[in-house]
């Protein structure tokens, strides 16, 4: 199966196809490969009760499930399917590398199975970088949307990649959000055009270094057809552009809060303009939307906007279809959530703030601010973090296991900002947060929980954790009404 190959050629009649891991990707693509014929085996780490029982699913359809055991390859393999979380040092990996057998993730199998099912194969308009994807793909679904196509945010979002491409609804394309996982295991993936947002160190442990993080990220631009879209603030994603093998023709198109120049959408005086995808790029510009058009207007996802609109107008979106798309578009919960306006101070959340890089954006958006943060620092340190917004800090307030990394850094770099250090992780933490905050906050304040860390020490994910915090000021909205 080299990689030139496209799907319709692949017979999988008989082929033996090792699917490493059940669960959210894994048993899809084991039922597909199943139905076009193929010997599949699934092998799964874990041995628990719903392992078990979706293990009997499968069994029932003829696919052999090993439970207990994700290391070992199956003898007769010519193929692994992975889950995309599963990392690259596992015997399992070392062993195909060994024997020659390939490695697909989710995203390789989507991309090579698309047109099986007769139809065009809808082109792929792809999206990462460490954060914004989801907001960013979602608001490039509302503009392709607005601009009458027949689209869906797919990927590492809502509908599976392996759903949209063998299901039932035809697209005319599709708005793809994409993990550095995924895209590690997709190699023959191409895009029609794709935007890395921006890269900031995450999930190393898994990629190894931040030179394999990127490189994976990379990935995306590969043998992009129309646009490789970067950030002209972040210029290792420009570098990423420049060491790219992109189709002839293919064009580099920089998005900046700023004035863009040539080939490059920006801002100026409170617009959206594009100076890449239009007639002259050295005199015009075009107008595509307000600041005050994108929700919420802060800076950061004004960023996010910028490249769904590029990615847009290099599928030959209209203008105006761009702007009544941001117009459009919600952003999901618990990204920079207005919950309520209490004594003239905003409350608000962004509990997937889960990392340094999305909170110092989160930081930026408000003048003055009481912010709630800690959880599980994943190894990050706070220095820089708290010396940007150490000027629009009101106060803090800090929860979870690695709480006193943050209060370090305070004390280092913003000794003068008052901290409540909260030493309870039961279920009336979060409202004793709020509470403290409210304390601390002034008329004109923001309220902010942005955690810069996981939350798993206190709550099942970060869902929870923003909800907690809702519900604390919607309890206290409900009091002072
Ligand atoms: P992802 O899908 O990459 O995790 P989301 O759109 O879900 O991204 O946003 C995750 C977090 O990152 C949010 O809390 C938000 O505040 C922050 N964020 C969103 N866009 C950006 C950006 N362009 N730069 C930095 N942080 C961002």
């Amino acid at each position: 199966m080299g990689s030139q190959e496209v799907s319709s050629t692949v017979d999988w009649q008989g082929k033996h196809v090792t699917v490493a891991g059940l669960g959210v990707s894994g048993i899809p693509a084991a039922r597909a490969l199943h139905e076009r014929g193929a010997l599949v085996t699934v092998v799964n780490d874990g041995d628990d009760e719903r392992a078990r029982a979706q293990a009997a699913e499968l069994e029932a359809l003829g696919i052999t499930v090993r439970l207990g055991d994700g290391a070992t390859l199956p003898p007769s393999t010519e193929l692994v399917v992975t889950a995309p979380g599963w990392q690259p040092d596992k015997p399992l990996f070392l062993a195909a590398a060994e024997a020659g057998v390939p490695v697909w993730g989710d995203v390789e199998l989507a991309w090579r199975l698309r047109g099986d099912n007769g139809r065009e194969p809808a082109p792929w308009l792809a999206v990462t970088g460490t954060n914004g994807k989801t907001t960013t793909v979602r608001m490039l679904a509302s503009i392709l949307e607005a601009a009458g196509l027949r689209t869906a945010a797919v990927g590492n979002i809502g509908v599976s990649l392996l759903d949209a491409v063998l299901g039932e609804t035809e697209y005319d394309v599709l708005a793809v959000e994409l993990s550095s996982y995924q895209l590690h295991w997709a190699p023959s993936l191409r895009a029609h055009s794709a935007a890395v947002l921006n890269l900031a160190p995450d999930h190393l442990d898994w990629h190894g270094s931040m030179a394999a993080y990127a490189a994976d990220k990379g990935r995306v631009y590969e043998g992009n057809k129309v646009a490789c879209v970067y950030n002209v603030a972040d210029p290792a994603t420009e570098d990423l552009v420049r060491e790219a093998d992109v189709e002839e023709g293919c064009r580099a198109i920089g998005f900046t809060l700023g004035a863009p120049g040539p080939s490059q959408l920006g801002v100026v005086d409170g617009i959206l303009v594009d100076r890449a995808f239009v007639a002259n790029r050295q005199k015009q510009a075009q107008e595509l939307a307000e600041v005050t058009d994108v929700n919420p207007p802060a800076p950061h996802n004004i960023a996010n906007a910028l490249a769904a609109a590029a990615l847009a107008r290099a599928f030959g979106v209209e203008p105006a279809a761009v702007r009544d798309g941001l117009r459009a578009f919600r952003p999901d919960a618990h990204r920079i959530e207005h919950v309520a306006d209490i004594d003239e101070v905003r409350y608000v959340d962004d509990s997937k703030a889960t990392n340094t890089h999305a909170t110092e954006a989160s930081l930026a958006a408000y003048d003055s601010i009481v912010w709630i943060a800690g959880g599980l620092a994943k190894g990050a340190t706070f220095d820089e973090l708290v010396t940007g917004a150490a000027k629009r800090l009101r106060g803090v307030v800090l929860i979870g296991a690695d709480r006193a990394l943050i209060r370090e850094a305070l004390t280092r770099h913003a000794p003068e900002v008052p901290v409540v250090d909260l030493d309870r992780t039961d279920t009336g933490a979060m409202s004793e947060a709020v509470a403290r905050a409210a304390e601390l906050a002034r008329p004109g304040d923001t309220v902010l929980l942005a955690p810069a860390c996981a939350s798993m020490d206190m709550f099942t994910n970060y869902n929870k954790r923003g909800e907690a915090f809702a519900d604390a000021v919607r309890a206290r909205a409900d009091e002072s009404a």
